[in-house]
């Protein structure tokens, strides 16, 4: 818990450019008359311990995202129930008594992306492409939803076997993304593809008939993957609910105060449209 203002509030990662969180975060901390500024900080893994030497010092607060997730879920004193469990962080704050803390904020933004899709958050069958930290994210939100289970399909055999061990019967192995999607009521990508190109993670012609689609990947205009689904009559979103409510349940952890979901949406559609 913060007693007091963070010194700094950074996004660490590398690289960390194109990312659109100080977009929404700074139009949040402006609303709320906080004077702070989230600063994006691209820090390579060589040079990730004496940053966070640094910012501990600092009693600095922020996010992680890509390649620094686990590291922190590492380097951390202490961490959350749902880091623990997820194996990740990507939210931190330094507490009263300097304690470097790690949460894991991507979990709720799973649910945000589920309910504004209008997937039924029970009884079904969930295919995830990709066994990273997201589809650990995604993982951990489903453990939650009664009666639901997760196919994994990743590309690394060895990662995606661990991932499935980790989270027990509810999560099952698939043999390819094709034979995950097989059924399901919805269809999650958790991979990079198409974030920055026109590749889709899995074939529209793929996609049961009545699956809900969500890419956990967000760019100006949505991902090919979104738009191209929704055409042939699918509901689907695209990751930019998940970045907005990770952010907010973020802001809340460091400042216990929500913020203002409505600026944060509207700064973040202006920067997203473009
Ligand atoms: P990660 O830990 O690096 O995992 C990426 C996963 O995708 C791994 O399983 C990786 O396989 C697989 N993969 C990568 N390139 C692939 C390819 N060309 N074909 C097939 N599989 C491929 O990354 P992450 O943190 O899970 O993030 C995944 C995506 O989700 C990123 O685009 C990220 O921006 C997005 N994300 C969005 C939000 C949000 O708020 N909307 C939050 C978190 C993440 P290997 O293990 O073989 O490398």
């Amino acid at each position: 818990m913060i007693g007091r203002l963070p010194g700094r509030l950074v996004l660490l990662g590398h690289p960390v450019s194109h990312s659109l969180s100080p977009v929404f975060q700074n139009a949040a901390l402006r609303h709320a008359g906080i004077p702070l500024t989230y600063e994006l900080l691209d820090v390579e893994p060589s040079a990730l311990a004496e940053t966070l030497r640094m910012l501990r010092e600092a009693r600095a607060a922020g996010n992680v995202t890509i390649p620094h997730k686990s590291a922190l879920y590492s380097a951390c004193d202490v961490l959350t129930p749902v880091a623990a469990r997820v194996g990740a962080v990507n939210t931190f704050w330094v507490d009263n008594r300097g304690a470097l803390t790690g949460d894991n904020t991507d979990v709720d933004g799973v649910d945000a992306l589920a309910d504004v899709i209008g997937v039924r958050r029970q009884a079904c069958v969930v295919a995830c492409l990709g066994s990273g930290g997201a589809a650990a994210a995604l993982c951990a939100a489903v453990e939650r939803w009664p009666g639901t289970i997760v196919r994994l399909a990743g590309r690394s055999p060895a990662r995606t076997r661990a991932l499935a061990e980790r989270f027990g019967d509810r999560v099952q192995l698939a043999e390819s993304a094709g034979a995950a999607a097989r059924g399901a009521n919805l269809v999650v990508n958790a991979t990079p593809i198409g974030m920055c190109d026109s590749a889709l993670p899995l074939a529209i012609a793929a996609l049961p008939r009545d699956a809900d689609v969500m890419d956990l990947v967000y760019r100006a205009g949505e991902t090919l993957w979104v738009r191209e689904a929704r055409a042939a009559g699918h509901r689907a979103a695209d990751g930019c609910e998940m970045l907005l409510r990770q952010g907010a349940v973020a802001f809340e952890r460091w400042f216990h105060q929500t913020p203002d979901v409505h600026v944060m949406r509207q700064a973040l559609q202006r920067a997203a449209v473009g």
